[in-house]
């Protein structure tokens, strides 16, 4: 199963990856995990993407396909993986898909979990956090859509962008993206 999974902050990503990556076996390959841990480690990589992290810009497509490149050529990626927080860019989207041709793979499905706002804030007010201020969360939810809606474009014209309805509980959303997923 190769997936790429889309979900603003907040929407319940990760507990639905998390089902997705236990059920399938596949590994979860999160970017921003990885440059977190470049970044602790103080690496090269991190030294260059630390800055640009703090500042929450996108760190150069180039640096971050190098990592995907390299990750997916990891063994425990031969049946599958979730990719998450990438591709965030059309040119990233355009070298995973070299990437993969090179390697006689494809993705099979885009999987976006939508929440609208509102439900997100409800929710973000729920955990209390310093970070969670309505002003932040809007600001990352604004910043998210902006960087996926041409990435959804880009999927749906080619067929593989499945969109879920990510207001529910738990088991039915994850019942709506076996579903959509023929899985
Ligand atoms: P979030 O905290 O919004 O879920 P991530 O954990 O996916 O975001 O990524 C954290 C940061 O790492 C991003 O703000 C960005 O600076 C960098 N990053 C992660 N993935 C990518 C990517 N695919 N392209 C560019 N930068 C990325």
């Amino acid at each position: 199963m190769h997936l790429v999974f889309f979900g603003p902050p907040g929407a319940g990503k990760g507990t639905q990856a998390q089902k997705l990556i236990s059920d399938f076996k596949i590994p979860q390959i999160s970017t921003g995990d990885i440059l977190r841990a470049a970044v602790s480690k103080g690496t090269e990589l991190g030294k260059q993407a630390g800055p640009l992290m703090a500042a929450g810009k996108l760190v150069p497509d180039e640096l971050v396909i190098g990592i995907v490149e390299e990750r997916l050529k990891e063994p425990d990626c031969k049946t599958g993986f979730l990719l998450d927080g990438f591709p965030r860019t059309i040119p990233q989207a355009e070298a995973l898909d070299k990437v993969l041709s090179k390697m006689g793979k494809k993705i099979e499905h885009v999987v976006s979990l939508e929440v609208p706002d509102q439900v997100i804030h409800e929710r973000m007010k729920g955990r209390g956090r310093a970070d969670d201020s309505p002003e932040t969360v809007q600001k990352r939810l604004d910043v998210f859509r902006e960087q996926t809606s041409p990435l959804k474009a880009h999927y749906a014209k080619v067929g593989l962008l499945r969109t879920i309805n990510g207001v529910g509980s738990l088991d039915e959303i994850y019942g709506s993206i076996r579903k959509q997923i023929g899985a």
